[in-house]
C-alpha cells in the first residue's frame, strides 16, 4: 500500500515509521524540513497525571505513556542511536502554602484513579532534589518521564531512511491531488492550508516559548514542576526551560517577556540555573482544537484522507498511540476504543 504522509513533526515521522514499519511504502512531504513546527520548540515531557485536564485527554495520555518503552526500544534498535528517554518521574513543587494545598487535592485525586505517587513535605521534596529554592511541599509521579526530542526525532529520520523512507519538501495545497492509495495529514497548526473551503478550522495555534539553557551536570534528577514554569534536565547538561502559552496567531517570534518570565520562574524554582549558559530561546505553534483533544482518524468526507494532528501540548506524549492507532486503521482497518474520543467528524471533517 502507498501512503503519503503530510508533515514531518514528531507526529507525522512516528505515523511514517509505524507505517514503515508494517510493511507499507511511505512517502513523506514537508513545506519545511523536518521538526521545524511545534516540535522543534517541544519540551518532550511524559506527563498526563499533570497536564491532563480532561478525562478523555487522561485516558489518550495514560493510553500513550504505556506505549512508550517498547516504541523507544524500537526505535533505538531500528536507528542504532541512544535516545535520551528516561522514566524518572516529575516533581510538582509547592512553594507557598497555597500551592502545597493544591498538590494535596492533587494527591487525593490521584489516589482516588490508583496512580502511584508521593505526598513530600518541604524536608521530604529536598531530599529528592536538593537543589530547589523555597519549597513548602510536592508530589513525585514516579511513571512520568521526559524524551529528548531532537535525539527520537534524528532516530526516526535514520529508521525511517533504512526503509528508504524520505521527507520531500513541498507546500500541499490538495491532499486529494496526492497519487497514494492513503494519505495522512499530519500538519498540526497548518491544517488549515489543507482544508477546502467550508467549515472554520478546527484547529489554532497558541504560541509556546521554551529556553534551552547549559550546566556542567543536570541541576535535578527528574522533571520539576512549579506553578510558573517546568524544567526538564538532560542527562548531558542541557536544562530545558517552558512554556508560555500564548494566542497569538501565526506568530513564531520569541520574545523578551517571554524569556523574562521563564528565567525569572526558573531561577526562583532552582536558583542554580543563574550560572547556567543561555543557549537558546525556541518558539513553536501547539496545534490546538477546541475541546482540546486532537483529530485522530479517517475523514468522513474524504475517504482516503486519515488525520493525525491537533495534539495541542501532548504531541509527544500522544505520538507512539497515534503511529499506532493510525496505523490499524489504515492497514487492518481496526479502530481502537480510544478513537472515539477524537473522531474528526466532531468538527465536521
Ligand atoms: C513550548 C512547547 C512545549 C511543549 N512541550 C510538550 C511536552 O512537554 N510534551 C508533549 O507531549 N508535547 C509538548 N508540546 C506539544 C508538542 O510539541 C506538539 O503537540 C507536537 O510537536 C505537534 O507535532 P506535529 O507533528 O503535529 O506538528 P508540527 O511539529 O508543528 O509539524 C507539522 C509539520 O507539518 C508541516 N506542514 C503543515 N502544513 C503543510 C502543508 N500544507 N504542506 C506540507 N507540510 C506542511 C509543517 O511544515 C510542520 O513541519 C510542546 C509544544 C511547545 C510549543
Amino acid at each position: 500500500m502507498k501512503i503519503t504522509v503530510i508533515g514531518a513533526g514528531v507526529v507525522g515521522l512516528s505515523v511514517a515509521y509505524e507505517l514503515a514499519s508494517r510493511g507499507a511504502t511511505v512517502g513523506i512531504v514537508d513545506a519545511r524540513g523536518v521538526a521545524l513546527g511545534a516540535t522543534h520548540a517541544t519540551a518532550g515531557m511524559l506527563a498526563p497525571h499533570i497536564e491532563a485536564h480532561s478525562d478523555a485527554l487522561l485516558t489518550l495520555g495514560v493510553s500513550g505513556l504505556a506505549l512508550y518503552d517498547d516504541f523507544i526500544a524500537r526505535l533505538r534498535h531500528d536507528a542504532q542511536q541512544a535516545i535520551d528517554y528516561r522514566r524518572t518521574g516529575t516533581l510538582q513543587v509547592g512553594r507557598s502554602a497555597a500551592e502545597a494545598q493544591a498538590l494535596r487535592e492533587a494527591s487525593q485525586r490521584l489516589t482516588a484513579r490508583r496512580t502511584p505517587h508521593a505526598l513530600l513535605d518541604a524536608a521530604g521534596a529536598r531530599l529528592m532534589e536538593p537543589a530547589l529554592g523555597d519549597v513548602a511541599g510536592a508530589l513525585h509521579i514516579p511513571e512520568h518521564g521526559y524524551v529528548a526530542v531532537p535525539g527520537m526525532v534524528s532516530a526516526l529520520v535514520a529508521a525511517l531512511a533504512r526503509r528508504q523512507v524520505a521527507v520531500s519538501r513541498a507546500q500541499v495545497t490538495d491532499p486529494t491531488s496526492l497519487d497514494a492509495d492513503a494519505i495522512v495529514i499530519a500538519a498540526g497548526s497548518w491544517i488549515g492550508d489543507l482544508l477546502p473551503p467550508g467549515p472554520t478550522v478546527p484547529v489554532r495555534p497558541i504560541r509556546g516559548q521554551l529556553l534551552h539553557l547549559r550546566l556542567g551536570r543536570p541541576p535535578a534528577s527528574r522533571v520539576l514542576w512549579g506553578e510558573r514554569c517546568y524544567i526538564v534536565p538532560w542527562q548531558d547538561g542541557s536544562v530545558l526551560v517552558g512554556a508560555t502559552t500564548e494566542d497569538v496567531g501565526f506568530d513564531e517570534t520569541p520574545t523578551v517577556a517571554g524569556v523574562r518570565e521563564l528565567l525569572d520562574a526558573a531561577t526562583e524554582l532552582l536558583p542554580e540555573l543563574a550560572t547556567a549558559s543561555f543557549h537558546e530561546v525556541r518558539a513553536g505553534l501547539r496545534p490546538a482544537t477546541a475541546d482540546e483533544l486532537p483529530i485522530i482518524g479517517q475523514s468522513a468526507t474524504m475517504r482516503r484522507v486519515f488525520y493525525a494532528t491537533g495534539h495541542y501540548r501532548s504531541g509527544v506524549l500522544l505520538s507512539p498511540f497515534t503511529a499506532g492507532a493510525i496505523g490499524d486503521l489504515i492497514l487492518e482497518g481496526r479502530a481502537r476504543p480510544e478513537l472515539e474520543l477524537v473522531r474528526p467528524d466532531r468538527f465536521g471533517l
